[in-house]
């Protein structure tokens, strides 16, 4: 099979995500126990961001810069050449959106746990990440030194045109959009403080997300080094059960307030 050039297909894969995106989160923060979580995040980047302004200033709009400059050059010069417009059956579609994230995931998996928590020059790298303890909120996101920025985000794409070529298939539109939305808002799940207990479902499902990779920020000691899931953790024997004393204490030390309640539930200080 060729692969073609196709800009057109690769710049509506990003439209689509991005449309997806800005109207799930307005929809889904419809739900006051979510709102109430953005508003608790939200407030506690607030704070870090006064307390800690040293540790941040500087490193958030070079994430930004650097992952705008690294998802660039990906949609206008790799992936044009490994995606296409035309039907492919949705059995293809989750396949492909599958195998793309799990191989991902491995992936980063080792390259977390090897060369970012190694002994050479990329654990001083990585150190900037884990500059974030328990408990995280998502502008620990951010909190990145420009190199695991790079890496992370070329490893994501590099994993898509590897696959392609293996397949010898350029990836349905649909198959893009799918893994780009999972591996993006999971990784923004990872970051977010997160306080839905006793929720039930899918509260609990988000809970355990978030506080499976705090669990990981608690020292550069821990486990949970996937990101996608955490099944190679499991695997590899290096799974960390969440809740753990540190993240307890750190909760007690920053609970959500009263206020943010009222926020999420439109009641307003007369
Ligand atoms: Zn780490
Ligand atoms: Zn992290």
């Amino acid at each position: 099979m060729e692969f073609e050039y196709n800009l057109l297909t690769s710049l509506s894969s990003l439209v689509f995500s991005i449309v997806i995106v800005i109207f799930g989160r307005k929809l889904l923060f419809k739900l006051p126990k979510l709102k109430e979580t953005y508003v608790h995040n939200k407030q506690e980047n607030h704070r870090k961001l006064q307390s800690k302004r040293d540790k941040y200033s500087g490193r958030l709009s070079s994430s930004n810069k650097i992952a705008l400059a690294t998802n660039v050059v990906f949609f206008i010069g790799i992936l044009p050449f490994f995606i296409t417009f035309e039907s492919q059956s949705v059995g293809t579609i989750a396949l492909h959106s599958f195998l793309i994230l799990m191989v991902y995931d491995f992936c980063y998996y080792l390259t977390h746990r090897f060369l970012f928590h190694g002994q050479g020059y990329f654990r001083k790298v990585h150190g900037i990440h884990h500059q974030a303890r328990t408990r995280v909120s998502s502008v620990d996101s951010l909190l990145l030194h420009p190199l695991e920025v790079f890496i992370g985000i070329a490893l994501f794409f590099t994993v898509i045109a590897v696959l392609s070529l293996l397949l010898s298939s350029p990836f349905q539109v649909a198959t893009i959009v799918i893994t780009t939305l999972i591996y993006t808002q999971i990784n923004q799940i990872n970051h977010t403080r997160i306080d839905l207990d006793g929720c039930g479902f899918p509260y609990n499902l988000l809970n355990w997300i978030a506080r499976s990779h705090d669990a990981h920020h608690i020292t550069m000691h821990k486990g949970n080094y996937a990101t996608i899931t955490l099944l190679y953790d499991w695997l590899f024997g290096t799974l960390e059960p969440v809740d753990q004393p540190e993240q307890l204490a750190a909760t007690a030390a920053t609970p959500a307030s009263e206020e943010n309640s009222k926020i999420a539930h439109g009641v307003t200080a007369a």
